[in-house]
């Protein structure tokens, strides 16, 4: 087994800002050769997170719609007294989808759906330049 790590960087606005990294992350198996195993696609910091949707402008709204139910911006954070910070929301959010995923690949292609891409989300309260680290382990 090998394993091998690439970064991805992408510029996201604040709060909602979305990047679909499908593309990168299958080009990184196919430059790496490997055939079968995982990709794990991770958000470097706490106010961003990677998940899988169908990438498309109605989702691209909704899942922040989503998410502002559970923690609203406007509400007040404990976080805000530990730092003087204003991303409390953001924490929370980018913790409730968590900041990785594993990707199975096989004949050196990712095993997504059709309708389901990779995605880096913002919710920090200002733009972001986000760090992806995509760890290969696989033969
Ligand atoms: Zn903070």
């Amino acid at each position: 087994m090998r394993v091998e790590s690439y970064t991805i960087e992408v510029e996201l606005e604040a709060e909602k800002g979305f990047a679909d990294i499908t593309a990168q992350v299958q080009e990184i198996v196919t430059k790496s050769g490997m055939k079968r195993g995982i990709a794990v696609v991770f958000n470097v910091g706490s106010t961003g997170a990677v998940t899988t949707m169908e990438y498309e402008p109605g989702l691209k709204k909704d899942i922040p719609r989503a998410l502002e139910r559970i923690a609203p911006r406007s509400e007040s954070y404990e976080h805000h007294l530990t730092w003087g910070d204003d991303n409390g929301s953001a924490h929370v959010k980018a913790a409730l989808l968590g900041p990785s995923l594993a990707v199975p690949f096989t004949d050196g292609r990712l095993t997504l759906g059709t309708w389901q891409q990779i995605v880096v989300i913002n919710f920090d309260t200002r733009a972001r330049r986000r760090r992806v680290v995509v760890q290969l382990l696989g033969e």
